[in-house]
């Protein structure tokens, strides 16, 4: 929804509000995002390379003489209403929770004296990989801060969304989507280190090149319990390389060297460990080597990295799945994508393809044309853009109050 109509629904939520200071209505917007490459490296304290994208949550709110705080989802269709005079519950709607969270950690630090009535709407599509949820907390913590007249340092503010997102829906995510909601910058990606939270912002401003999604729309009930074997596993490896390397305490210390010396002659580890801990090694190395690909503007060299990642989470990490490789596949074959890789945490989600600009209609329609025939369902292509972090709207309210 443009700002406009999210206002005038903002009217038709409360229309109690109608003639209440004009002049205190806030705004704001965080974004969705995207990773282009360094998938299961964060738990590994490896880099990844996400991009924040031109899909946003936006919140339209006016600030209460009181605590209490009412939010309408305009996705979810439902207003709810908690009070932050005191600790947030953990109860309502499971949508709520993102919201709670994030109010609570904004609670916790001193920063909610008022409530505030306020509408929620998003252009970032629920549990599609591209993080709804890491950009409903960090506009929630923007709208709380709003009403509040407050601040708070952005890298406080992406880790009290990521407490808020372990705390309250009980989601275990890492870093990234709180940290390129919250710090994105328009015509850059981020290198972003998960080990000491470094960042190094990497041009991505080419108006020749475009960063195409491509969205699985399935999403394999897998996904939770291989998450946590995957991690299991990589524990496994470096337990059994520092036996030789007692300086190793995360896979990103080690070296494909260190793997082969632990495995030694097969019998020191088994071979699902190995080909596990040889993914997130090589994936932390390709992240590097394609931010400086990038930063060269060398984009078929990124776009083999791209391919390269993708083959090792298809064979070495085994979390891709048909539908995924299909999308991988058509990319593939169509003149002038670069390259091409599943995002996220894989068993469905979205493909990220980076490609010349000419090209993204021929990708769109090659998907159009062939994924259904292959997979019997439809996939959802967009072109985007690397985009602007989260920030507060300049607006002028009309309908509102
Ligand atoms: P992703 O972050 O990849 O989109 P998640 O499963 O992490 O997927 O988060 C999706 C969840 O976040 C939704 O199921 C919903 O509970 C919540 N959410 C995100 N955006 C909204 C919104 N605009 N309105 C209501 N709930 C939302
Ligand atoms: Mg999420």
């Amino acid at each position: 929804m443009v700002l406009r109509a999210i206002e005038q629904r903002f009217h038709e939520v409360f229309p109690e509000l109608k003639g209440a200071g004009k002049e205190r209505v806030f705004a704001v917007r965080a974004p969705g995002r995207v990773n282009l490459i360094g998938e299961h490296t964060d738990y590994n304290g490896g880099f990844v390379c996400p991009m924040a994208i031109d899909r946003e949550m936006t919140i339209v709110g006016v600030p209460r003489g009181d605590t209490k705080i009412r939010m309408h989802s305009t996705l979810a269709n439902q207003t709810v209403a908690f009070d932050a005079s005191a600790e947030i519950a953990k109860d309502g709607p499971p949508w709520s929770l993102y919201a709670k969270g994030s109010v609570e950690a904004m609670r916790r630090r001193g920063k909610v004296k008022c409530g505030f009535d306020c509408l929620a709407d998003s252009s970032v599509p629920l549990g599609g990989g591209l993080s709804s949820s890491a950009s409903f907390e960090v506009a929630t913590a923007l709208a709380t801060l709003a009403a509040n007249d407050e601040s708070l340092d952005r890298v406080e503010l992406a880790l009290a969304c990521q407490w808020a997102e372990h705390t309250y829906p009980g989601v275990p995510c890492g870093i990234m989507d709180q940290f390129i909601s919250a710090m994105g910058k328009k015509g850059y990606a981020m290198l972003l280190d998960c080990r000491d939270q470094s960042r190094r912002y990497v041009p991505l401003d080419d108006p020749n090149v475009k960063i195409v999604i491509s969205n699985t729309n399935v999403h394999h009930e897998l996904a939770a319990g291989e998450y946590g074997k995957r991690r299991a596993q990589c524990e496994a490896a470096v337990a059994a390389i520092q036996k030789k390397h007692a300086q190793v305490a995360l896979l990103r210390d080690a070296t494909m060297e260190m793997l082969d010396d632990a495995r030694g002659g097969g019998d020191e580890m088994d071979d699902v460990t190995y080909r596990r801990a040889r993914h997130v090694i090589t994936e932390i190395a390709r992240t590097v080597d394609f931010a400086a690909d990038l930063e060269n503007r060398d984009y078929k060299r990124c776009g083999e990295r791209m391919y390269s990642s993708h083959t090792s989470l298809r064979d070495d990490y085994e979390v891709s799945c048909t539908e995924l490789d299909i999308l991988v596949e058509i990319a593939r074959g169509v003149q002038g994508v670069y390259g091409a890789r599943m995002t996220g945490g894989g068993f469905g989600g979205c493909i990220v393809a980076i490609v010349e600009a000419t090209a993204v209609e021929k990708l769109t329609a090659a998907i159009d044309a062939e994924y259904p025939k292959r997979t019997g369902k439809k996939a959802t292509t967009f072109a985007t853009v690397a985009s602007a972090g989260a920030g507060k709207l300049e607006w002028r309210p009309s309908h509102v109050v």
